[in-house]
Order: structure tokens, then C-alpha cells, then sequence
């Protein structure tokens, strides 16, 4: 497995305005080292503990992405150096990281998670409690987090169609977010999907940044 020669595949498959985030987790320095040679620069985590480790000993100039779910507890130790956070499914979540950004001073650039699989999960908005938190408004005096559009995972699945299904779900609802709260904001300009096994019917459907890890590193020993 040639780390270099991966990312550069993958690199040579996006189309302008896709951005690549390679996921990193699990896998140690020498992995990531190995992806900033070939020019990498964008890095996903999504284990706080091991994110902030990372980012103390590996290059300065690496925007790291928080993919995983984050516990409100444990916003304070990624919220001085955090380039975005993916999957913010709560309006308290929101809350916590607009709270500990002012603390540093910086504005955090977030994505609200929305849950378009099939499979059951705890995380991620409904596209209704989703309208709801934005139409309720309360998020307009965060000054210290920037919402800058979705994400979303689809259903791990063979099933191409079922998978552009969902894609196209979400990318419709960002369209409709963009028009309905945002539509004089050009950061709200993401829609974060794709990963190792669907990224390219992500980025038929419009995806910004895919999300891909074993792709590029292999696969992960848990
Ligand atoms: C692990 C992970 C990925 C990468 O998955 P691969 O299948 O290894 O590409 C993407 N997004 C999220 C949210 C993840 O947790």
C-alpha cells in the first residue's frame, strides 16, 4: 500500500472545488507524514484524544478536521487549532463550540450533520429538527462558530442507486438551507459526503470535501 501514490490517484479524480480530506485515523505519524509528502494537507480525526496528539507533534501548516461525533465535553481541547468540524447534530453542541472559541478567539468553521442513511443511528439532525434549530434563529448570535454548510454519511451499502438517493437528498436540502437561512452568506458553501467506497457518486452529486481513509491508508486495526 503506497500512501503517496494513493492520494496522488485519488488527487488526479477531483474535479476543481472538491477538496480532499484525508482520514488519518487510527493510523499513526508516519502514515500522515507520508501523505504530506505527496502534498496532503487536510487531515480527519475523529478521536479527540488522539486528533490532539497528532496535531502537537506533526506539521503547523495541517488543517485538521474533526469528522467523528464530539462530546460537548471535549470541545475545549481541539477548539485553539480545529480548521472545521464535520458532524455538529445540536444546537447545544453549536452552543459549546461558539463558548470555547471565543475563549481562544477564533471563529470555528462548522457543518451540521444530517442523517440521510437507512440505518439507524443517535447522531445527526433530521431534516425537520434541522429547519427547526435554523428557523428558531438562536444560532444567528453565535459569533464564534461559522456554519458553513452539511455533511452526511449514506447507507453502507452495494446498492449505487440507494446511495445517489441519499446523496441527492442531502444535496437538495443544502440547496434549500442555502436559499431559505443563508443565502447572502458565501461560506455556507459545503457539502461534505463521500468516503473510500462512494466518493465518486458523492461527487456526481455535488459533494465539496469527500472523506476518504482507507482509500489512501488501507485498513484500520481497531
Ligand atoms: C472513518 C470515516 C471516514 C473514512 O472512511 P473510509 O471508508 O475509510 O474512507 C469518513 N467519514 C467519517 C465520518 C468517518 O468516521
Amino acid at each position: 500500500m503506497d500512501i503517496q501514490t494513493n492520494i496522488k490517484e485519488i488527487l488526479t479524480e477531483l474535479p476543481s472545488g472538491v477538496r480532499l480530506v484525508a482520514v488519518s485515523k487510527f493510523h499513526p505519524n508516519e502514515c500522515i507524514e507520508a501523505a504530506y509528502q505527496a502534498g496532503q494537507r487536510i487531515f480527519g480525526e475523529s478521536k479527540v484524544q488522539e486528533l490532539t496528539e497528532k496535531y502537537q507533534t506533526l506539521p503547523k501548516d495541517i488543517e485538521w478536521h474533526f469528522i467523528g461525533h464530539l462530546q460537548t465535553n471535549k470541545v475545549k481541547y481541539i477548539a485553539p487549532f480545529i480548521s472545521m468540524i464535520h458532524a455538529v447534530d445540536s444546537f447545544k453542541l453549536l452552543e459549546e463550540i461558539n463558548k470555547q472559541a471565543s475563549k481562544v478567539n477564533r471563529i470555528i468553521p462548522c457543518l451540521l450533520e444530517i442523517h440521510i442513511a437507512q440505518e439507524e443511528s443517535k447522531y445527526g439532525f433530521t431534516f425537520e429538527s434541522c429547519r427547526e434549530m435554523l428557523q428558531e434563529g438562536a444560532w444567528k448570535n453565535l459569533k464564534n462558530i461559522s456554519i458553513n454548510g452539511v455533511m452526511g454519511m449514506a447507507t453502507n451499502t452495494e446498492d449505487s442507486d440507494e446511495i445517489r438517493k441519499e446523496f441527492k437528498l442531502l444535496h437538495d436540502f443544502f440547496t434549500e438551507l442555502k436559499q431559505t437561512y443563508f443565502p447572502n452568506e458565501a461560506q455556507f458553501c459545503e457539502i461534505s459526503m463521500g468516503m473510500s467506497h462512494d466518493y465518486p457518486l458523492a461527487i456526481e452529486a455535488g459533494s465539496t470535501l469527500v472523506r476518504v481513509g482507507s482509500k489512501i491508508f488501507g485498513d484500520r486495526i481497531y
